[in-house]
């Protein structure tokens, strides 16, 4: 993996003449993130808990002891994406934060000094892409901006912010009740609305009153109070950030 810095350029081109096409939609082992399930799953005009019955697989992370959604593959030799047609990506507008990047990954890292984090991306060369060999040259930030990551990164870092906190404050396993509102806060945002709505949050912890606002308000607005909520009734945080 290469760093990029700003201006940098790398060769890459990727479009159905490709002899490639579609090869980087099977062999999936795909996470999801929460924004992720918000886009698809609006774009496929499904409740978000029929989008994770029908297109995920749920698991708990065994370092960070959180929840965890992957993409379940559409069939099990293969594991193509259930997402991928002959035609190429069938939710390309909405396609994960992780399709949209490639073929770069973008690393997050704090600074000691200021506790501010800083994005970095390096530029991932896999021996079975041949958009390497195409003569299309992309400048890095052109590139961002070209494949819109930038509401992707205000969704994820957040919840990359959450993880950090949980490991310093609560390292290993949560309580079932603390699993469950998890669970529902970042991936299940209309079940996490309808219990706000009824007064019946995992554990019995009440809503209070910005939740109950964003829960009347859209899935970005919820999203976000939720993140918040779960940093100040899981992991002690008073005040956000
Ligand atoms: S979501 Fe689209 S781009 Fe991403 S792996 Fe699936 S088919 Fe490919
Ligand atoms: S392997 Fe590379 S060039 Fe081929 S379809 Fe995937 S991203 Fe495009």
């Amino acid at each position: 993996m290469k760093p990029l810095r700003a201006g940098d350029t790398f060769r890459f081109d990727c479009h159905p003449g490709v002899p490639c096409f579609n090869e980087c939609c099977r062999d999936l082992d795909q996470f999801l993130m929460p924004y992720d399930i918000l886009r698809l799953r609006r774009a496929l005009a499904l409740d978000s808990h029929a989008f994770l019955e029908r297109f995920c697989r749920l698991h708990v992370g065994p370092r960070s002891g959180l929840p965890v959604v992957t993409l379940a593959p559409a069939d099990p030799v293969r594991l193509a994406c259930p997402f991928v047609t002959p035609r190429g990506c069938r939710v390309y507008d909405d396609r994960p934060a992780s399709c949209r990047t490639y073929p770069l990954v973008r690393v997050l890292s704090r600074s000691r000094a200021t506790g501010r984090t800083e994005a970095s991306y390096l530029l991932l060369k896999e021996p079975h892409c041949r958009g390497f060999e195409q003569a299309a040259r992309r400048n890095l930030s052109e590139w961002i901006d070209d494949q819109a990551i930038a509401p992707y990164n205000r969704f994820n870092d957040p919840l990359l912010d959450i993880i950090s906190l949980k490991n310093r404050r609560h390292p290993g396993a949560l309580a079932a009740d603390a699993l469950r509102l998890f669970r529902l806060a970042c991936y299940d945002l209309d079940a996490f609305r309808r219990a706000i709505g009824e007064d019946r949050l995992p554990g019995g912890i009440a809503p209070g009153g910005e939740l109950r606002r964003a829960a009347g308000s859209d899935d970005e607005n919820l999203l976000m109070a939720g993140y918040r909520f779960l940093e100040k009734e899981l992991f002690d945080r008073e005040e956000p950030g």
